[in-house]
């Protein structure tokens, strides 16, 4: 990739090339001034999770991914981050599914904003798919947000009766939820405002939920239909995951 330079072997391998990545995205003008705080955030929990998919986080991809498919209208948000980190694999899983993806950016500038549907068509183009790109004219309003943050598209976030947002805000989350869609969000963070007020929490870093969707979609598996889903549980979960494999590793006694 370009001029990244740290070898596969390195064990922070994975780390180095998201960092990489967020860098290149940087420069290349699609992400805000607090993004690198944000996914430094996301690391830090990433670290206390092992750096990979606990199983209560791909039982909550399953029933997100079934959500998804079996809404009469879903979409995917993309913002910065989410772009940079897994843009090929969410443009791929939305041409799956058959659904559009919406920029939604918190701090939106028409300068970012044309970077990333930029970005976007040219994933369409390279991979020879036709996902349909929002985002480009908000003509409606998410109730109950102020300022640029409610601008969204009709078509897309605004009309879908279920919506994948990652690495979402909590306020937007919290009033997404409120106009009474299934908002499904992926956040490291169990403890976040948009962990505990979405309908489904993946606790998981986005790369890896994309990458684990996709080929939950490839190889046509059967998915969690989530009866008697519970998010609370889903949360609880993965903040006992932290708490006993660090009491396991340093023989905590709590
Ligand atoms: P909230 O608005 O939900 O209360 P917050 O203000 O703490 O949360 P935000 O700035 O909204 O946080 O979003 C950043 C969050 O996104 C981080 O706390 C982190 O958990 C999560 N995050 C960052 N990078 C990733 C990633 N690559 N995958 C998954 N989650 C991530
Ligand atoms: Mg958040």
């Amino acid at each position: 990739m370009d001029d990244f330079a740290a070898d596969p072997s390195h064990p922070r391998y994975q780390s180095l090339l998201k960092r990489h990545q967020l860098e290149k995205a940087a420069e290349k003008g699609m992400l805000a001034g607090s993004a690198l705080i944000a996914h430094g955030r996301g690391e830090a929990y990433d670290y206390l999770l092992g750096e990979q998919t606990i199983p209560s986080a791909m039982l909550a991809t399953e029933f997100a991914l079934n959500q998804l498919i079996n809404a009469k209208k879903c979409v995917i948000s993309l913002n910065g981050n989410t772009t940079a980190l897994a843009g090929i694999e969410l443009m791929k899983i939305a041409s799956a599914i058959d659904c559009p993806v919406e920029v939604n950016i918190f701090y939106r500038t028409p300068e970012r904003m044309k970077v990333l549907l930029e970005h976007l068509e040219s994933i369409n183009e390279k991979f020879g798919l036709n996902v349909k790109i929002l985002g480009a004219n908000p003509d409606s309003l998410i109730p109950g947000l102020e300022g640029p943050r409610a601008k969204c598209c009709k078509d897309g976030i605004f009309s879908s009766e279920v919506i994948l947002v990652p690495l979402e805000d909590g306020d937007r989350c919290e009033a997404l939820v409120a106009m009474g869609k299934t908002v499904i969000v992926v956040d490291l963070n169990p403890l976040s405002r948009s962990s505990r007020m979405a309908s489904i929490t993946i606790v998981d870093e986005i790369s890896r939920v994309a990458r684990n969707m996709l080929s939950l979609i490839e190889n046509d598996d059967q998915l969690n239909d989530g009866e008697n889903y519970e998010n609370a549980k889903t949360i609880q979960k993965s903040i006992l995951y932290i708490t006993k494999s660090l009491s396991e590793k340093y023989d905590l006694q709590i």
